[in-house]
């Protein structure tokens, strides 16, 4: 009888292969090669670790706020502190008076002079030798030692099998062609010098991964990851969905309707996406195109321009969105757009009440509605479409992949896939398009519709709040309008809705001619819409909200925006929420109020938020500063895949991989399927999204 034993924390990591463990590489290395004098360490250890060591002379534990051990050592050069605030009785016999120990750390100027603050202690002979090789420092876990990992890569790498796993099998003719140089290491000589780098290794190129054993590994990582995603690519073209060529009974058509009851002319920009996804529409597979456009840039029309298309054809169409009053806002906009024409639309939010519900569900399913708008209650309900031809998914990177995959399952038959239309104002950096959407096809609008104004942003200290109150009633009596949201407060609705009912109280009797009005996520829709209409109508003057307004909302009249706390939020969510002034022919304000101290990256944060508007540059840092996960709305899908390369640091390998996968996928399909074994595994899954 075998009973199962319980994995082991190695397992648990999925270091369960030679192969996992060889693939398991350092997250970075510490240098023990080199040993320095404690004179020469008390100069150079300043702002790095380093290592030296001698004689224990001094040892006692002393109580300053707290208990703690100070250590002397010495050598013929000079002598070091050493100070160790929580510590164990087995360290304290180690650093007995006379023992030898090497340390490791770095030198900081203490209360009495100069000192290591818990260093790495090695019990040593004066004449212990020096390691031969860098030592490695891998990704660990709770219960899982360094010592534990080395011992089992060691052991893994000395495997026979993996001299079959990491055979070199991409041809050396196609590699010297693509790569710039041939100084890349073999893959199972790279592998193995990033495990144990010698002594005289170029630290600095391991440490950043810029070695070429590293450069060897990203390339080969990239490699698999632009095959799979062309194969993602082909899979969806083989793909059908119904052809929507624009009808030929013009007259009738109602895209003709609403290109007539529109009060404005597309700009070049609009004109230009929506023949790309015209086009798209026009194609027997289905189309997956992210509509990418500044906030205010006008991407609605064109989410309506492709559903009257796809309507024409006789199928339906659905935008979804994820809030509450953005889903609302599209609503209100297509009744005012496509009623007169006919249309029938049906609404689907989660705060239905269960009889709505089920009669929005029944016309929808029907076939009855033609247009359909909603929240995530679209997905997340027993709704089936008849026949839905197209899905338009506003703010899409506040879904996930999963959530977009769940309305292919509703379009209402096995036979065809529907058209998906992806639109955000937050940009894709061309990197991260290069990489994770690489199956996803981009149309940009770059260009605002006329008569747009630049938002002039402030950053002003909460100290001066009286102030910015005293010209906002400067402002408001201007018969213009205004927002102010409150402060983000993300571990507590509750907390959030207290300071904005806080403000809200404040600026109501602080501007007593005008009237304020308050919105937030714990309102009924109906309230939520009743205080947004009459925001609309300028029956309210100033609005104070909470984040729900972050996008969508559309009020011109309204040009002004205080936002608390603006240390507090993202780089995204105040691009958006600025994007909400500077509509209308009035010159805009944004005020960024923050609350002291600030910290380096918050005011970072502030400082580009103040000096630009554009959507591209902020996304930038953005993505440096979160990684690509969250940017992407797939948080778990970005991880698995990519796990040496840096999408900026490396950003020029992309295309030699590109380049690389195409020329692999053309000459030598026998070869890729061995590749992608080799890297992926099985986490090529969601590459289908
Ligand atoms: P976003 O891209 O942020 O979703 P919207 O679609 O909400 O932007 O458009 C913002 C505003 O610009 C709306 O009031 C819309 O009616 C208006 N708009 C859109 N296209 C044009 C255009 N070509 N000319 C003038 N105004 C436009
Ligand atoms: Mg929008």
């Amino acid at each position: 009888m075998t009973t199962k034993r319980p994995p082991t924390a190695l397992e648990k990591m999925g270091l369960n292969s030679p192969m996992a463990l060889a693939l398991h590489l350092p997250s970075r290395y510490e240098d023990e090669t080199e040993l320095f004098t404690i004179q020469e360490a008390l100069g150079l250890g300043r702002f790095h670790s380093i290592q030296t060591q001698g004689v224990v002379i001094r040892s006692q534990v002393m109580f300053h706020s707290r208990r703690q051990l100070l250590v002397t050592i010495e050598d013929d050069t000079a002598s070091l502190q050493l100070r160790f605030l929580n510590f164990y009785p087995s360290q304290q016999k180690q650093m007995a008076v006379g023992a030898h120990v090497r340390v490791r750390g770095e030198v900081r100027e203490g209360y009495q002079g100069a000192e290591m603050v818990h260093p790495i202690v090695r019990a040593v002979t004066p004449d212990s030798p020096l390691p031969a090789s860098l030592t490695s420092v891998y990704p660990a876990s709770a219960g899982l030692s360094q010592a534990i990992i080395r011992k089992a890569v060691l052991k893994a790498l000395q495997d026979a099998s993996l001299k079959e796993s990491l055979a070199e099998f991409l041809p050396p003719k196609l590699m010297a062609e693509i790569l710039p140089t041939n100084d890349w290491p073999p893959l199972q000589d790279a592998i193995t010098y990033l495990h144990q780098p010698p002594a005289d290794a170029n630290t600095q190129s391991l440490l950043e991964r810029t070695h070429s054993a590293w450069r060897r590994v990203q390339f080969e990582e990239l490699l698999a990851q632009q095959i799979s995603l062309k194969r993602a690519h082909a899979i969806r073209r083989e793909r059908r969905a119904p052809s929507f060529a624009k009808t030929k009974q013009k007259a009738a058509s109602i895209e003709e309707g609403l290109l007539k009851v529109l009060p404005f002319e597309l700009t070049g920009a609009q004109a230009r996406v929506w023949s790309e996804i015209g086009l798209d529409l026009s194609n027997t597979f289905p189309m997956n195109r992210l509509l990418q456009g500044d906030v205010g840039s006008g991407k609605t029309v064109i989410a309506a321009l492709a559903a009257a298309r796809t309507m024409d054809r006789g199928y339906q169409a659905a935008i979804m969105a994820p809030t509450e009053i953005l889903a609302e806002q599209h609503y209100l906009k297509m009744q005012e757009w496509f009623e007169p024409l006919g249309v029938k639309i049906a609404w689907l939010s989660g705060s239905l009440k269960v009889k709505e519900k089920r009669l929005a569900q029944e016309i929808i399913e029907s076939g009855e509605a033609q247009l359909t708008i909603g929240t995530h209650a679209l997905i997340q309900d027993k709704v089936s479409f008849a026949m839905l031809g197209l899905a338009v998914i506003d703010e899409q990177h506040r879904f996930g992949v999963r959530q977009r995959l769940e309305i292919q399952q509703r379009v209402g038959s096995e036979l065809f896939y529907c058209h998906q239309l992806m639109m955000s104002a937050t940009p894709i950096p061309r990197t991260l398009a290069m990489t994770y959407y690489a199956d996803l096809d981009i149309s940009v609008i770059d260009e605002l519709p006329p008569g747009r104004k630049p938002i002039a942003t402030k950053v002003v200290k909460a100290a001066r709040r009286d102030e910015v109150i005293s010209g906002l009633h400067d402002w408001l009596a201007k018969e213009l309008q205004a927002y102010w949201v409150c402060s983000l407060i993300e571990e507590s609705e509750v907390l959030q809705l207290q300071t904005a009912v806080e403000s809200f109280e404040q600026l109501t009797q602080a501007l007593p001619n005008f009237k304020v009005g308050l919105v937030h996520g714990r309102l009924k829709s109906e309230e939520k819409a009743a205080v947004m209409a009459a925001f609309k109508a300028n029956e309210i003057q100033l609005l104070v909200a909470t984040t729900v307004i972050e996008v969508g909302v559309d009020v011109p009249n309204a040009a002004l925006m205080v936002i608390e706390h603006a240390e507090r939020f993202g780089y995204a969510q105040i691009h958006q929420l600025r994007g909400r002034v500077g509509r209308g022919s009035a010159d805009s304000v944004c005020i960024l109020l923050y609350a002291e101290p600030l910290s380096l990256a918050a005011k970072e944060r502030l400082q580009t938020l103040r000096e630009t508007s554009d959507g591209f540059v902020i996304a930038e840092r953005d993505l440096s500063l979160r990684g690509p996960g969250e940017l992407l709305g797939a948080k778990q899908s970005g991880d698995a895949m990519l796990r040496f390369v840096d999408l900026q640091r490396d950003a020029w390998l992309i295309e030699l991989a590109q380049i690389a996968a195409e020329r692999l996928l053309a000459e030598h399909g026998d070869l890729v399927k061995r590749h992608l074994e080799r890297w992926l595994g099985s986490r090529t899954e969601f590459l289908k999204a």
